[in-house]
């Protein structure tokens, strides 16, 4: 049977109909071979548009159907699903883009239309080589992998065991919490950090559903979306977890101290230690590095007091593979280090701290204990606050790190309370305070006494007695000056992960220009990844405040458990295909595919294809030097891409000149 071809112009409003005369369209497209229906509309993708399709492929018998509208990114899923219900194979539907290829990039009203044209007269040409597809179904492992235990992971934990779906919690540190739980307060509200995390730290302990890895890392990942398996090493605490009582007796006895991490070194642990008080697991870690038994090979003092034989000095790295259906990643930020602004003296001058450093000695699990006292114990009757240290400079990184306005703001009302007779500085670019309640916070703090100058710090300088010296340009009053200061704290801005990148390769997603997770789309999907099994959420994916990483982890959890709540997962059947017959095993293919999709089989010295995996990049057919691979008819075969340039440049060829030679 000849081919019966409709075609289906869409106005676009006058997104299209503006710039391209479509009635002239449709009368050139008529006498196209094959076509025997052209119809323009003003919005096609609209219902009483689809049902135009619909109607005409039962009507004239229609094989193939080109919709000439907007890209095929926006509505091709659309109009592939109204063939599918008129009876129609979808994969026999071609999109045409005469939006952002032709009305968009031009006013030539003239030009535009012949260009819409001949992209028509092109899918018309292509459109009769391509062959029904159906989707390919792949069953879905019914469980979910989280990496990263701070709020962003624990609430998506949360939300996906409470709908009865199996989750593994991996966090790399020996607790869950991650920095929400180094904070004391919360802005804007001022909730304590730990009085609303700790009970859902506990509840992931305590979730049947949940298994949680602590002290985890993933090691290695190959599948596909719906069906990932993921291989994890348990690093060895040397304290077994299932007998650890969490007594503590361990650290009182070990004689070793080590700078605490959790307090940023502003204080000492045990060389056998929980992070903090609140820790979940409440388990003991013994840390070889700095261990008698495993420095020394002397000591044990643990193993010999420990009440419940837990001490375990032969414990080893453990492997653990699980197979997972969609994971999560929420392994958030770094801070940035501002000891590389040699001007602000961080790390030589002792009384400049972070802003995280100064969360920790105003927590009452601090190295303080709560008390407003810098290194020598003094108490400060004058702090500098400077805003933006590392973020929105050109030298260090161009992005707002969002959260840093806000968490300096918190710190100068915490000071203030504690300290009522001290006299708070914030030197600020501009204020960025657009969350809700965070404007009124500001005036707040304004109310409250803290003084807000406009104005970028230069330099700043230590005196003999341990004070310092503030240079800065007052940019309202136009004057540089300097005040002397007690305190400095830098409100350093926020960087990705150092390992992110390493994540990025292992689970096939994508980074921004500035290292962060990038998401599908910054508007329509962003919780999700281009890896369809793959899902972000907080502060991994660039800077957010904690209630936009909880939404964010809702909002990935939802995404995963749409995906968990189907037993298949349907796959484009828009992949390569190898011809193994003549494919020379040279593996270039298996070198570039982007998605891992290409597997060598030693036996037949030849490629084939994961067919879950493969996205239908081509990557692999253009570097294929033997032409054994192909894209599986939809639109991407020699004969149709030839055929798609011969409808473009016959009409041409008068006034081009070429000759074209049909390859069929
Ligand atoms: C000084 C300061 C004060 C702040 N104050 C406030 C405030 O008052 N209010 C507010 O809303 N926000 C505040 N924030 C922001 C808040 O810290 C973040 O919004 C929040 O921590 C983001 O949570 P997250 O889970 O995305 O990331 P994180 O808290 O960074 O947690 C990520 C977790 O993933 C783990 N991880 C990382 N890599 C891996 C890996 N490869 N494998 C396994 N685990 C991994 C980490 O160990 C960590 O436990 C403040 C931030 C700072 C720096």
């Amino acid at each position: 049977m000849d081919p019966r071809i409709g075609v289906y112009i869409c106005h676009c409003g006058l997104n299209i109909a503006q710039t391209v005369d479509v009635k002239k369209v449709g009368e050139y497209v008529k006498n196209l071979k094959n076509v025997v229906v052209v119809r323009d509309y003003p919005y096609m993708c609209s219902d009483p548009g689809q049902e135009l399709i619909k109607n005409d492929i039962k009507e004239y018998s229609l094989t193939n159907v080109i919709v000439a509208a907007c890209s095929p990114t926006m509505h091709e899923q659309t109009f592939r699903r109204a063939c599918s219900t008129a009876g129609l194979n979808p994969y026999l539907m071609q999109m045409v883009n005469i939006r952002e290829h032709c009305s968009w990039v031009t006013d030539d009203v003239e030009k535009a239309t012949e260009k819409a044209k001949l992209l028509i007269s092109a899918a018309v040409n292509r459109v009769v080589y391509h062959e029904p597809l159906e989707k390919l179904q792949i069953p879905i492992e019914q469980s979910a992998l989280i990496i990263g235990g701070g709020i962003a992971g624990i609430e998506a934990a949360l939300k996906i065991a409470n709908s009865g779906k199996k989750v593994y919690l991996v966090e790399k540190s020996p607790s869950i919490g991650g920095r929400m739980a180094q904070l004391e307060k919360t802005f804007p509200t001022l909730d304590c950090a730990s009085c609303i995390l700790t009970p859902k730290m506990v509840e992931v302990a305590s979730n049947p559903n949940i298994i949680l890895l602590t002290y985890s890392e993933v090691k290695e990942v190959s599948g596909f979306p719906g069906n990932y398996t993921v291989k994890i090493v348990k690093k060895p605490r040397y304290i077994d977890e299932n007998k650890c009582i969490g007594c503590g007796i361990c650290a009182t006895k070990c004689p070793v101290k080590v700078p605490d991490e959790f307090n940023l070194g502003l204080d000492y642990r045990k060389a056998v230690y929980i992070p903090f008080p609140q820790a979940v697991p409440r388990k003991y870690t013994i840390d070889r590095e700095h261990c008698l038994f495993f420095t020394k090979g002397v000591c044990r003092v643990c193993e010999r007091f420990c009440p419940s034989k837990a001490v375990n000095f032969e414990q080893q790295p453990e492997e653990i593979v699980i197979k997972v259906g969609v994971v999560i990643l929420a392994t958030g930020y770094d801070i940035f280090d501002p000891s590389v602004i040699k001007s602000y003296g961080y790390g030589r001058y002792k009384n400049v701290y972070t802003g995280l450093e100064v969360e920790r000695i105003l927590s009452a699990s601090g190295p303080t204990k709560g008390k407003p006292v810098l290194r020598d114990g003094r108490v400060p009757k004058t702090i500098a606050i400077v805003h933006c240290v590392g973020s929105r400079d050109e030298r260090y990184n161009s992005y707002c790190s969002k959260i840093c306005c806000m968490y300096a703001m918190k710190l100068a009302h915490l000071l203030k309370e504690r300290i009522p007779d001290s006299t708070i500085y914030e030197f600020y670019i501009d204020i960025r305070a657009a969350g809700k309640g965070y404007e009124e916070f500001y005036r707040r703090v304004q109310e409250e006494g803290v003084i807000f100058i406009r104005g970028k710090v230069s330099e700043i300088y230590e005196k003999e007695d341990g004070k310092l010296l503030v240079t800065f340009e007052d940019t309202l009053l136009g004057v540089v000056q300097t005040i002397e200061v007690d305190m400095v704290i830098l409100a350093t801005g926020i960087v990705p992960r150092s390992d992110a990148k390493d994540l990025v390769r292992k689970f096939g997603i994508c980074s921004s220009a500035d290292g962060f997770f990038m998401e599908k789309h910054p508007k329509l999907a962003p919780v999700s990844t281009v890896n369809r099994g793959v899902f972000i959420a907080g502060a991994c994916q660039g800077p957010k405040d904690i209630p936009e990483s909880v939404a964010q982890a809702a909002a990935a959890a939802s995404e995963a458990m749409v995906l968990l709540s189907q037993s298949t997962l349907e796959v484009e059947p828009i992949i390569a295909e190898v011809q193994q017959e003549k494919c020379s095993g040279c593996r270039i293919c298996v070198s570039v595919c982007p998605y891992g999709a290409t597997i060598y089989d030693s036996e037949k010295n030849a490629t084939r294809v994961e067919k879950a995996l493969c996205q239908g990049c081509g990557t692999c057919v253009a570097a294929c030097p033997s032409g054994a691979r192909v894209m599986k008819q939809n639109g991407f075969t020699d004969r149709q891409i030839l055929a798609e340039l011969e409808g473009i440049l016959i009409p041409l060829k008068p006034r081009i000149k070429i000759e074209v030679t049909s390859t069929g």
